[in-house]
């Protein structure tokens, strides 16, 4: 059986981008580097729209824990709010694709990674299927 062809239809489909305002990215960045050489973990604030997600605020997640290899936050404890739309974490190793752990760990619609030693470059958006997102810094 082949199912190649639908695959790739279905994910250029579902082709989404990410678009983080100046001061956003900054903002991960700073965070990234001051809970270095533990990951840090922040959660997103935007809006969704069809194939866009827009990223404007940032909200330091209550009781996180913060450890080299794991950074997470109880989801039980946030309120209710329509205006999260997924996670910033850092990888405070050389990548910045999602662990096994981010995937099953999954938040919102977005999870965003900066790995060291963030710069711009260093940041990736990734879907819940663990997918690349094309992100944009404006
Ligand atoms: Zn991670």
């Amino acid at each position: 059986m082949f199912f190649r062809k639908n695959k790739e239809q279905k994910s250029a489909e579902t082709k989404r981008s990410l678009t983080l305002k100046r001061h956003v990215a900054d903002s991960i960045i700073t965070y990234a580097k001051s809970c270095h050489p533990n990951e840090g973990i922040l959660i997103l604030q935007g809006q969704t729209k069809k194939n866009n997600i827009v990223v404007d605020g940032l909200v330091v997640p209550p009781f996180a824990s913060h450890g080299p290899y794991y950074s997470g936050f109880p989801t039980y404890d946030l309120p209710f709010d329509l205006s999260y739309i997924g996670t910033a974490h850092s990888h405070p190793g050389g990548s910045n694709r999602p662990s096994l752990e981010d995937l099953n760990n999954f938040y919102g619609f977005i999870s965003v990674i900066v790995c060291y030693p963030y710069s711009d470059q260093d940041i990736g958006a990734f879907d819940r299927n663990g997918n690349k997102v094309h992100v944009d810094i404006v």
